[in-house]
C-alpha cells in the first residue's frame, strides 16, 4: 500500500542512474575497467570464511583443506593465545582508544616491544598497527630529498608503496642481484642510503642474499631494512627469522621489520634495531603517530606467541618437515616448484585463466588454494601460491599432491 505513494520508483531510479552516469563519466570508465578486468580473468573477490584459519576452513558451507594461509605455525587458534586475548580484553577493554603518544600505549605494548627486542637481539623495538604501515614509516621518516632508497624489484607491495611516499630518489634492482644493488649504492653520491629487501619473498618463497647485501650496505654506509614478514618465527634454528638464519642481528646498520599476523597468529608489526633509528620512528613516523595503538587483546596474543616461538619449537620442526615432505612428493610427481625452503611453495602457471581454472578445480576437490594473478605478481606469472602450516598432516599433503597431478 505504501508504494502507491511512490508510483514511479522504477522509472525514478532509472532516471537517477542515467543522470548519475551523465554527471559521472569516470563512473563509466570504472565500469569499463571492471569489465576489462573480468575478461582478462583478473577480477578478484573475497572468499568469506566461516571458521578460524586452521588447516581446515569452512567456506560457503563447505569444509576445505586450507593451503593458502599465513598461519604457518598454526598459532592463530591456539588456546593459550585465545586465553591471553580474552584476559586482556577483560582487563584493558577492546580498544586502546588513542594513539601511542597520546594515551593508547599501555603496559602490554611496552612488554611486547621489550620482548621483541630481547628475542631479536635488538636494542629497541617499536610496534606498528600493520606491516603495511611499518613499511611506509621507514622511507618516509628516515629519508629526505638528498637521499636514496634502493629496493629489490620483487619486494612486497607495501615496500613499493613506501617508496612512493618518500621524497628520496627511489631505484629498484633486479631480484636478489647483489651486484646491481652494489652498483646503485656505490655510484650514488646521495647523503643517506637505504636498501630494503624482503627476507623471505612473499610470492616466491626464496630468501634474500642477506649476508652479501649487508656487506654491500656496510661498504657504502647504507642502512639495510629487512622485511621478514614471512621469515619471522619460521626461519632459523630459534625462529628469529631469515636474518638470524644468516647469522645477522638487527644492530648497527641493519633494521628488522616483522609482522605478528603470520607465524605469530596475531596481528600488527614491529621494527627492531639500533635505538637511535627506532627513536626517530617514534618521534616522526606518521603511520605510527597518527593512528590508534593496537588493541590490547591482540597485543596480549602477540606476547604469548613470541613466548611460544621459543618454548614450542616443535611447531617449527613439524612445519619444516611438512615443507620438505611436500617438496619431495611434488618432485617425485614432476610438479615444478621454485627454490623455496619456506612455507611459501608457489607453482607458477603463467596464464591467468588457466590458473583460475586450476584453483577452481582444486576447490571442487576440497582444497583452498587461491590463484595469485597480476598485479600481485608479474604479467604471465600467475600462480598457485601454496602455503604449508604446522598442523597439516602428511596425508593432507598427499591429497593435495594427488589433486595437483
Ligand atoms: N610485508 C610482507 C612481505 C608481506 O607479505 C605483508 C603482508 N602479507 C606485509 C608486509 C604487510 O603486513 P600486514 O599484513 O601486517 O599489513
Amino acid at each position: 500500500m505504501m508504494l502507491s505513494f511512490f508510483p514511479n520508483w522504477e522509472s525514478t531510479n532509472r532516471q537517477l542512474r542515467a543522470e548519475n552516469n551523465r554527471s559521472m563519466p569516470w563512473r563509466n570508465e570504472l565500469r569499463q575497467q571492471h569489465d576489462q578486468r573480468k575478461s582478462d580473468s583478473l577480477w578478484r573477490s573475497p572468499h568469506t570464511v566461516n571458521s578460524p584459519p586452521d588447516r581446515e576452513i569452512q567456506v560457503g558451507g563447505r569444509n576445505l583443506l586450507n593451503f593458502c594461509s599465513n598461519n604457518y605455525l598454526s598459532l592463530a587458534n591456539h588456546p593459550a593465545l585465545i586465553e591471553a586475548a580474552t584476559a586482556a580484553a577483560e582487563k584493558y577493554g577492546t580498544s586502546t582508544s588513542a594513539s601511542h603518544l597520546i594515551a593508547g600505549h599501555n603496559t602490554l605494548h611496552a612488554e611486547l616491544e621489550d620482548n621483541i627486542a630481547d628475542f631479536t637481539g635488538a636494542e629497541k623495538a617499536i610496534l606498528f598497527s600493520t606491516g603495511y604501515m611499518a613499511n611506509l614509516a621507514v622511507p618516509d621518516t628516515l629519508l629526505g630529498r638528498q637521499d636514496l632508497l634502493i629496493q629489490d624489484r620483487l619486494n612486497h607491495a607495501s615496500i613499493i608503496d613506501g617508496g612512493k611516499i618518500t621524497n628520496a630518489k627511489v631505484r629498484r634492482y633486479a631480484h636478489t642481484d647483489v651486484q646491481a644493488a652494489a652498483d646503485l649504492l656505490s655510484k650514488s653520491d646521495h647523503h643517506r642510503k637505504l636498501l630494503i629487501t624482503d627476507g623471505v619473498f612473499s610470492m616466491d618463497g626464496d630468501v634474500a642474499p642477506l649476508n652479501d647485501l649487508q656487506s654491500v650496505c656496510q661498504q657504502n654506509n647504507a642502512v639495510m631494512l629487512v622485511d621478514d614478514a614471512h621469515g619471522f618465527g619460521v626461519m632459523g634454528d630459534n625462529g628469529v627469522g631469515s636474518l638470524g638464519a644468516a647469522g645477522l642481528q638487527p644492530t648497527g646498520n641493519v633494521l628488522l621489520l616483522g609482522t605478528l599476523s603470520k607465524a605469530c597468529g596475531s596481528f600488527g608489526a614491529f621494527i627492531a634495531g639500533d635505538a637511535v633509528y627506532i627513536d626517530s620512528l617514534e618521534q616522526h613516523a606518521r603511520s605510527y603517530i597518527y593512528t590508534t595503538a593496537l588493541p590490547s587483546p591482540v597485543v596480549a596474543a602477540s606476547i604469548k606467541a613470541i613466548e611460544l616461538l621459543q618454548t614450542e619449537s616443535w611447531r617449527r620442526t613439524r612445519l619444516h618437515d611438512n615443507i620438505q615432505y611436500f617438496r619431495r612428493r611434488a618432485h617425485q610427481n614432476k610438479i615444478p616448484l621454485t627454490a623455496s625452503t619456506a612455507p611459501i611453495q608457489p607453482i607458477i602457471i603463467g596464464d591467468n585463466l588457466a590458473t583460475l581454472k586450476l584453483s577452481e578445480q582444486l576447490n571442487q576437490q576440497g582444497f583452498m588454494v587461491v590463484a595469485i594473478r597480476p598485479p600481485t605478481v608479474a604479467v604471465r606469472e600467475a600462480r598457485l601460491r601454496i602455503t604449508l602450516m604446522t598442523d597439516h598432516t602428511p596425508s593432507d599433503i598427499d591429497r593435495l599432491v594427488d589433486a595437483l597431478m
